[in-house]
């Protein structure tokens, strides 16, 4: 066979930012292709990546594991099929790359050389997303947090209209003019920020994606898609990152309301700020509204209701009832509790379906760190075994526990390092910074705090 279709699926914590494909060996023998090669991948637009086996879990299943940069590459979401190929490749004499709008950077001295460590070896087709691992780029200041990829866009190369190799005789350009029409999936967060929850973020996604992304199936069926959905469950456990990463992967506006916040405000302003973000979210759809602490808003009425909660509640519900049936703009309320809602909001047309995110259990917590500590530049002694250690060691610890985690270990890696730090240069070298590296003690010491 010369090419396959077969379905997508998000990449595992680890793959993430490196430019791979997993393929089950029966893929790879239908291609005759072996881990290492290099394949074309096609689905609204062709993009390239490196073959890798798949996990055994995952053989037979039918599908493909790429990241959220290579599905915006090729143009397709999770769920939808590509098409495989075994690719030609030619060596790049020379890649032109450019930050999309929105994303700022400073450039340091050893910019070029740190990109090109971070890119070799890697294929690209001119115009593709190329993620570069903020753990390579300290140089660089930017407003990615560490386990982020800050994106460039191979906005030229030579040879074009070929599948490229970074290589040894690459001459790599960095343009410093932000390039337009790349933002959405290229800065906000994937699935793949995500760990654990795969039952719910399926959920989300059907009752949200899918409405809006493809509205004609549900006109067809003749089934209203949800404007209102609840995530509830304990604070820092994904459900402000859920709603994040359902907005940026439908490429809908993200709106976000902060419940506390609202309340406080003038007589007759609460209310005025509502209808104006239900106004932006109509105009600008598809858009997602996301009500953080929803019960602060709209608290049970037999619980202390004000005359402030009565009057911003009834405007809630009138701009959701004012929402046209087509699905394009919907709305996530998030709570801790999901008994401390006015039930008023509850009724069918309005929040009429809920989600639960609960704590992670020890696999997630595996997942969750993996995700934390992907940016990181992680000493030899952590291990795989050692991050299960960590997350049979971390119950009761959701993921903004895990992140605290992580930060912590690598501020007191920082504090050991420091003293061999001149900190009086303008710019610290690659060869210290690459000296840094955070250790099995430092997350002991980080966890017994
Ligand atoms: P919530 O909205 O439930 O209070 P957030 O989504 O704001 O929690 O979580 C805060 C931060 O904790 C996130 O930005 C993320 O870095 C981390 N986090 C929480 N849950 C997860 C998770 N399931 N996977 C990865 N990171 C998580």
């Amino acid at each position: 066979m010369d090419e396959v279709q077969i379905k997508v699926e998000k990449a595992h914590p680890n793959d993430f930012g490196r430019g791979i494909v997993r393929l089950d060996p029966t893929t790879l023998l239908s291609l005759q292709l072996s881990p290492g090669d290099i394949v074309e991948i096609e689905g609204k637009r062709k993009t390239a990546a490196k073959v890798w086996r798949a996990e055994r879990q995952d053989w037979g299943q039918g599908i493909v594991r790429i990241d959220g940069f290579i599905r915006q590459n090729a143009g397709v979401g999770i769920g939808e099929r590509i098409t495989i190929r075994k690719a030609e490749v030619e060596t790049a004499t020379k890649v032109v790359l450019a930050p999309p709008e929105g994303v700022t950077m400073e450039f340091g001295d050893h910019i070029n050389e740190i990109i090109k460590r971070n890119i070799m070896k890697r294929p690209l087709v001119e115009g593709d997303v190329v993620p570069i691992i903020s753990s390579m780029t300290q140089p660089m200041s930017t407003q990615m947090s560490g386990g982020q990829a800050i994106p460039l866009i191979a906005v030229e190369t030579e040879p074009t209209d070929a599948i490229l190799i970074i290589g040894d005789i690459t001459e790599i350009e960095l343009r410093q003019k932000p390039v337009r029409g790349y933002d959405g999936a290229t800065r906000g967060v994937t699935y793949e920020d995500i760990g654990g929850l795969g039952s719910e973020i399926q959920r989300v996604r059907e009752m949200i994606e899918l409405p809006l992304k493809h509205p004609e199936l549900f006109q067809r069926l003749n089934i209203d898609p949800p404007k209102g959905i609840i995530l509830y469950g304990p604070p820092g456990t994904g459900k402000t990152l859920i709603a994040k990463a359902v907005a940026n992967e439908s490429r809908a506006n993200f709106l976000y309301i902060a419940g506390p916040e609202i309340m406080g405000k003038y007589y007759g302003e609460s209310e005025e700020r509502i209808r104006k973000i239900f106004e932006e979210a109509e105009d600008n759809a598809p858009s997602i509204i996301f009500i953080d602490e929803i019960d602060s808003i709209a608290p049970k009425r037999q619980n202390v209701t004000g005359e402030v909660e009565r009057r911003v509640v009834a405007q809630l519900l009138t701009m959701m009832d004012g929402l046209e049936e087509r699905g394009q703009v919907v709305v996530i309320g998030a709570t801790n509790r999901l008994d401390a809602i006015d039930p008023a909001l509850r009724r069918p047309g309005r929040f009429d379906r809920e989600i639960e995110i609960g704590v992670p259990d020890n696999d997630d917590r595996l997942e969750i760190l993996q995700i934390h500590t992907r940016g990181v530049p992680l000493s030899e002694d952590v291990s795989e075994e050692f991050l299960e250690y960590l997350s049979q060691h971390t119950q009761a610890f959701v993921g903004a526990d895990l992140l605290a985690l992580v930060q912590e270990a690598a501020m007191k890696s920082l504090r050991r390092a420091l003293p061999d730090i001149n900190l009086e240069e303008d710019e610290i070298a690659p060869e210290i910074l690459d000296i840094l590296s955070v250790g099995k003690d430092d997350f002991e010491n980080a966890l017994r705090e």
